[in-house]
């Protein structure tokens, strides 16, 4: 559904972006993940057809974002980080124009406008004028803009960027509503959302794509070592020490201020932890408690953005 090939742009001498390749096939749902500056609106701008790349080539819905530019702003729902709207016309005076101008019939505006209103649930609001609402509900114009014409892909850049708490609960029950029938883009530094909302993730940093997978497995294969939480109670001094000395086992850190807690950081090729119960009773250790710590994407994530090695990243 969106294809994108060796995409690399360049802002006067600036390299924004370096051969970037992905696709993402149609029903799915992919987050487009990187820190702040890392290319995410550029590779964005040129996938929604709002500026061409130095080099490379894109396609959405079959269509070269170059040589049929109109065609797919006239298919695609876009909703750019920051929403431009007509912030002095009503909700749905502001839809019914946003309509004309993707294309939709004359007669069929009306009902195209009442539909996204009540997607997005603007139907309250749908006779007040823009300037007057509140951030999350123009977002939710923003969407519904998006909406028009019954796009079959979506691209949202930061949709929750700038909201509070409440209002991104909101748009992100919105977005997972409106996943059902379509290919949805969405980029955002926030990691939880991506992990809630995508069944894949591209994380791109320093203008490269440095990953692409499900939460779940980048989870799993980049993760170095397993981290295994150690309680016990009673150990000797030289207990860590003779943890650390076991096969398999990478480093061990001492927890808290006391001697009786241990992070210890293992091969993730095998489970340690009977070889560990086993230690710590043969030291004659009570055994207090015994866990493996999975490392959250925001791990992995800040392993592959700063380059840090697991035993870096912090607890
Ligand atoms: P992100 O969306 O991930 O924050 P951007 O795509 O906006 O990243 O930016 C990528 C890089 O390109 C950054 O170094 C940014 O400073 C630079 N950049 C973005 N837009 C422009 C522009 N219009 N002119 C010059 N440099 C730009």
């Amino acid at each position: 559904m969106i294809e994108a090939e060796g995409l690399t742009k360049f802002y006067g001498s600036i390299g924004a972006i370096r051969n970037v390749s992905f696709q993402i096939e149609k029903g799915e749902v992919v987050g487009f993940l990187g820190p702040n500056g890392a290319g995410k609106s550029t590779t964005i701008r040129i996938l929604t057809c709002y500026m061409p790349p130095s080099s490379g080539s894109a396609r959405v819905d079959g269509l070269d974002v170059i040589e049929n530019s109109l065609q797919i702003r006239q298919r695609i729902g876009y909703v750019p980080e920051s929403v431009p709207l007509y912030k002095d016309l009503t909700v749905s005076r502001f839809l019914r124009f946003a309509a004309g101008c993707k294309g939709v019939g004359a007669k069929r505006i009306k009902a195209e406008t009442s539909r996204v209103i009540s997607s997005c649930g603007l139907e309250k609001n749908a006779n007040r004028i823009i300037r007057n609402l509140s951030k999350g509900y123009r977002q939710r114009v923003g969407l519904a803009q998006a909406l028009l014409n019954n796009p079959s892909v979506l691209i949202l850049d930061e949709p929750t960027i700038g909201l509070d708490p409440s209002q991104i609960v909101e748009i992100r029950r919105l977005i997972l509503e409106l996943h059902e029938e379509r290919t949805i883009l969405l980029s955002s530094h926030i990691l939880p959302e991506v992990a809630q909302l995508c069944q894949r993730v591209m994380i791109i940093n320093k203008g490269e794509i440095i990953a692409t997978d499900t939460p779940g497995n980048l989870t799993s294969q980049l993760q170095k070592s397993v981290k295994i939480v150690l309680e016990v109670s009673g150990a000797s001094q030289e207990f860590a020490k003779e943890v650390e000395n076991m096969a398999g086992v990478q480093k061990v850190s001492v927890v808290n201020n006391g001697t009786s807690k241990f992070l210890i950081e293992t091969d993730p090729s095998k489970d340690m932890r009977p070889e560990i119960a086993a230690m710590a009773i043969q030291k004659g250790c009570g055994l207090l408690e015994l866990r493996t710590m999975q490392l959250s994407l925001e791990e992995i994530f800040m392993q592959l953005v700063t380059e840090e090695t697991p035993g870096e990243v912090a607890e």
